[in-house]
């Protein structure tokens, strides 16, 4: 942590990490204010999790979060001047870079420099991608894999890289978390511009994007593929006790080893999991946890001494419905009591409590107690706020694309994968390792760099491997409308029974697939298919 004083009250710096709010405390601030909208970066702090280790230190926090740079709104102004008037001084307030506090803090007047910097020169790119996650990097390398040369940037606030998919074992003690972590700089294709930045807006008419440091950026063709939020905060009380008092998940990399440690460490009482309401990303993983670690109670005796309930906000064990009677086969195996229509909405860590809205079948609604002695959460889930505040997202927040094509439905010049995207796919890795190619074919066609008599076109291929015991999968593929769609043969995995070989394919080869293969550019098994020409 550097900050920078702006005044005597008040200093800016870059995203705080838990560990700085003790080094705050300790350079004698008596206050933090946050500027940095949750769900920026996919390995930043969340403001409630700032704000609980502040308060356990004593300083006081305020969130006054402030999506963009290059347009601060009077009121979050009003906010900002508020909030630096009444914390206690000195202030640390802080954002991803220091850069929209300097900015807030010189149009609320309360700085020296006063006046606005000059809006920079817009830096210009062929191609712009949002987001260096699964969707990014392989979109990036499977169009370098077709046309070596192209001018590439890729904006992307975080250090590390996750490999997600590997956090489901982590949580088993299979993995561990470094086997899901790669440095950033490491997976970056040769030949792209790395942005170490956020983008905070977009302005799709000038075909222009704005960073979250102030700086612009021009392109020709857009990808957008900044993942899905988690929305910790959703959940009363969660935030503040993740991590402690029973309480774990496998959605976050910080955590995943903690839910290895609880099954270990429980012997008997009650343990629930939770899954929030749909879409999310791997549908699956919910159960997955609650599978794994049945089975690892199973397998020390313990399982008849504990309770395990499943609480699930939705109406059906799976989406794609093929692959519920396999499924259900280890619900009975296990003693798991189901309730659907159950959503969590607040935790207790202290009392071991989690509270639930009950929805009914004509309605009506009504919360309902649950005491525990594990607690496995999934947080709700939804678009990152600056693609639902930005003109790109469809009704329901989602970056808004035709789902075979994966363009945007009204900027033709923006493509889009992943999780952020409308299309009604598995939101999975699997999902982008199909994705990607036809992203690349389409846009590079658009540019006049490859010719290709018809669109690449997206059958909505995911898969969501279910680790229904240590050592056995029943490895579920399908597309739109739950249609299966198998890779392998029939005779080698059956994907409607549980199987040795996938689960050696998901602890062996998809991490090698994904590593070397996606990231990479190398397209085993996922040649895009071409629609004919009306
Ligand atoms: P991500 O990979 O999450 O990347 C998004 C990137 O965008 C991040 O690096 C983030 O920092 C960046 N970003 C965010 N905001 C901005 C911004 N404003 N500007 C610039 N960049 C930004 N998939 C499977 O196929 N199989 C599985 O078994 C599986 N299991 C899973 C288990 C768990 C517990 C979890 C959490 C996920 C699992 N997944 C699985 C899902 C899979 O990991 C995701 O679907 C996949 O990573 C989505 O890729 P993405 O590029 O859309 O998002």
């Amino acid at each position: 942590m550097r900050p920078s004083l702006l005044s005597p009250d008040l200093s800016a710096s870059a995203q705080l990490s838990l560990a700085d709010v003790a080094e705050a405390k300790a350079a004698g601030f008596r206050s933090i204010l946050c500027d940095r909208p949750d769900g920026e970066a996919v390995d930043q702090a969340v403001f409630a999790a700032i704000a609980g280790e502040a308060a356990r230190l004593g300083l006081e926090s305020r969130y006054v979060p402030i999506v963009s740079p290059s347009v601060i709104f009077p009121e979050t102004v009003a906010a900002f001047r508020a909030a630096v008037s009444e914390l206690p001084k000195p202030i640390l307030a802080y954002c991803g870079s220091g850069k929209r506090v300097t900015l807030a803090a010189e149009a609320a007047g309360l700085t020296a420099a006063a006046s606005s910097p000059a809006r920079q020169q817009a830096e210009s790119h062929d191609i712009v991608i949002v987001g260096g996650g699964a969707g990014g990097i392989a979109g990036a390398s499977s169009m370098l894999a077709r046309i070596p040369d192209l001018d590439i940037a890729i904006v992307e606030p975080a250090d590390n890289h996750f490999y997600q998919p590997g956090w489901t074992l982590v949580g088993a003690g299979v993995f561990t978390p470094e086997q899901t972590r790669r440095t950033m700089k490491s997976v970056m294709p040769a030949g792209v511009k790395w942005i170490k930045d956020a983008i905070a807006t977009f302005d799709p008419d000038a075909k222009q994007v704005v960073l979250a440091s102030g700086a612009v950026l021009s392109y020709r063709k857009l990808v957008v593929a900044p993942g899905i939020k988690l929305d910790w905060a959703a959940v009363e009380g969660l935030v503040e006790t993740l991590g402690s008092n029973d309480v774990t998940s496998n959605y976050r990399f910080d955590l995943a080893p903690y839910t290895s440690r609880l099954v270990e460490r429980l012997r008997s009482g009650k343990a629930l999991f939770t899954q929030p309401p749909m879409p999310i990303k791997c549908a699956g993983a919910p159960q997955k946890a609650m599978y794994l670690s049945c089975d690892a109670w199973r397998g020390r005796g313990l399982l008849k001494a504990i309770n395990v309930e499943f609480l699930n906000a939705g109406t059906a064990l799976f989406g794609a419905a093929d692959y519920v009677p396999p499924l259900m086969n280890y619900v009975k195996t296990y003693g798991i009591t189901l309730s659907f229509s159950h959503n969590l909405v607040k935790v207790d860590g202290p009392s071991k409590t989690a509270w639930f809205k009950r929805t009914g079948k004509d309605g009506d609604s009504e919360i309902v107690e649950r005491k525990f002695d594990m607690l496995h959460v999934v947080p709700p889930q939804c678009a990152p706020d600056f693609i639902r505040s930005s003109p790109l997202a469809g009704q329901a927040g989602w970056v808004e694309v035709d789902q075979e094509t994966l363009r945007h439905k009204r900027y033709p010049d923006i493509y889009s994968l992943g999780d952020a995207m409308s299309a009604p796919n598995p939101k999975t890795a699997a999902a982008v390792r199909k994705q990607a190619p036809i992203v690349a074919e389409n846009l590079l066609s658009d540019l006049g760099r490859i010719r290709m008599d018809a669109p690449a076109v997206y059958d909505g291929y995911g898969a969501c491997p279910l680790t229904v015991e240590r050592g056995k999968i029943v490895m579920a593929e399908f597309g739109y409308g739950g249609k299966r769609i198998p890779t392998l043969p029939r005779w080698l995995i059956d994907d409607l029974k549980p199987s040795w070989l996938a689960w050696r394919l998901k602890k062996d080869l998809l991490p090698i697939i994904y590593w070397d293969g996606m990231l990479k550019g190398r397209e085993w098994l996922v040649k895009p298919s071409h629609k004919r020409a009306a």
